[in-house]
């Protein structure tokens, strides 16, 4: 197993680096470093997915005829890894590698035209419309309907949990179309204009985004909404095989990369601060802490890149997907702990109203203190969403012990 980049990837990372360097630019820097959870705003997240599109970025596991960049996988690691150095936002998943993959595969040749190249080029914001309320883990006891009508579907139900679903133009969603036979076999997958009549968005407030209009999550509600059939993307009452396609790209970028950028700013800002007359690093329980998460992480850096050589090689991920998505988000809770840890009080101002994009006044301490504890809170997310991290283990019981 070689874990070492090859002189092309050398040349390839320093190509990134050079990129963001042009291409992140210093409002985009500033909002990114002091937002509350490390969103941009709709403005500026759209202006940097349209850079990352011009320069043939956008879509890094599209196929090449699409306008994928055809990167190795190595290629697609030193890019995640020179974005997280550099601190730049991500591209929303929802268009690129959820709704997109789906299309690509069970989408008929019109919609593929109508809808892969502006998800390419950012020109549309797609949310999710799977879970509702009563219906996440068991995702196949969803029970918003579909009924046809003459050419139309007529909508009726509730999406909850929405990301980002304020800001969209299109939410593709699973919707019941028949109740007969097991539960699985009456749902089928149908995109949605965000435009039409009878849907309404509704901000869920979450701890760490108590701002009206500022919301990470939704709730979407359905009623009498008219939707053309040929928004129906594969079979009706085959929505189910598309759902489980498009989990398989909802999780899958790498961990490690973003993991170490923010141990490395955790690590200077205990090396800058004094308490009572002591640096933060130099204390032992908070040093052995930050060290053996570095080890964690440096452990995890490495089996992502074992799983690389074996993408690389041609071999499929099987549960060790699931296994990245468990270690990864308990990682990203633990460094986020740490992160509050090393702010100590002076992350209590977050209970005053928190900063939001556009934000203009300067933080009680600094931005680190002033950041931690709404991140804190918000990462606590990550074990649940993208199929919990109890079913993630589930999953590697059955496929990996036989359970
Ligand atoms: C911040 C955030 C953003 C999200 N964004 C979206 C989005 O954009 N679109 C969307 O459709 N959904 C979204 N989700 C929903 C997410 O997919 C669900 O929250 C998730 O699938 C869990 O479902 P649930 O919340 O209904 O919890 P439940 O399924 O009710 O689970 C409750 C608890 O029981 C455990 N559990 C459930 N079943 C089992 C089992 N079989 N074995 C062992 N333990 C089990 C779970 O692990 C969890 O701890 C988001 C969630 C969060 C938190």
């Amino acid at each position: 197993m070689d874990l070492a980049f090859s002189a092309q990837d050398l040349a390839f990372q320093q190509e990134v680096r050079s990129w963001i360097e042009a291409n992140l630019t210093p409002e985009m820097r500033e909002v990114q470093e002091r937002s509350p959870t490390g969103h941009l705003s709709k403005e500026l997240q759209i202006e940097w997915q349209q850079r990352l599109a011009k320069k043939g970025w956008s879509v890094p596991n599209w196929p090449k005829e699409l306008g994928g960049p055809d990167w190795s996988p190595s290629e697609k690691y030193i890019f995640d890894l020179e974005m997280s150095r550099a601190g730049a936002p991500r591209m929303l998943p929802f268009g690129v590698t959820m709704v997109a993959p789906v299309i690509m595969k069970f989408g008929t040749e019109e919609q593929q035209q109508k809808y892969l190249p502006d998800i390419r080029d950012s020109k549309v914001w797609w949310c999710q419309g799977y879970s509702e309320p009563g219906s996440g883990s068991d995702l196949a006891s969803l029970n918003t309907q579909a009924k046809r009508d003459g050419d139309h579907y007529i909508v009726n139900g509730t999406k909850t949990w929405t990301t980002l679903g304020q800001h969209a133009d299109w939410i593709f969603c699973l919707v019941r179309t028949s109740k007969e036979d097991k539960p699985q076999k009456g749902i089928s997958f149908l995109l949605i204009d965000m435009k039409s009549e009878g849907i309404t968005v509704d901000p869920i407030v979450t701890i760490d985004r108590p701002a009206k209009g500022h919301q990470e999550i939704n709730t979407v509600f359905f009623e009498n909404v008219k939707v053309p059939v040929e928004n129906l993307v594969g079979e009706e009452g085959k929505g189910w095989t598309c759902a489980k396609y498009l989990l398989e790209f909802e999780r899958g970028n790498a961990y490690a990369p973003g993991l170490q950028a923010s141990l490395n700013r955790i690590r200077a800002y205990a090396a800058e601060n004094v308490w009572d007359g002591q640096r933060l690093l130099d204390d032992a329980a908070f040093r052995r802490r930050l060290d053996e998460t570095e080890i964690a992480v440096r452990a995890m850096e490495f089996t992502e890149l074992r799983i690389l050589g074996a993408l690389g090689a041609g071999q499929n991920v099987g549960p060790e997907s699931s296994m990245l998505k468990c270690r990864g988000t308990e990682l990203q809770q633990q460094v986020t702990e740490l992160a509050l840890e090393s702010v100590g009080q002076q992350g209590l101002p977050f209970l005053h109203p928190p900063p939001v994009p556009g934000f203009n006044e300067e933080p009680v301490f600094d931005w680190e203190s002033h950041k931690a504890p709404p991140r804190y809170f918000n990462m606590r997310k990550s074990s649940i969403y993208a199929g919990s991290n109890e079913v993630q283990r589930n999953i590697m019981a059955k496929l990996v012990l036989g359970l």
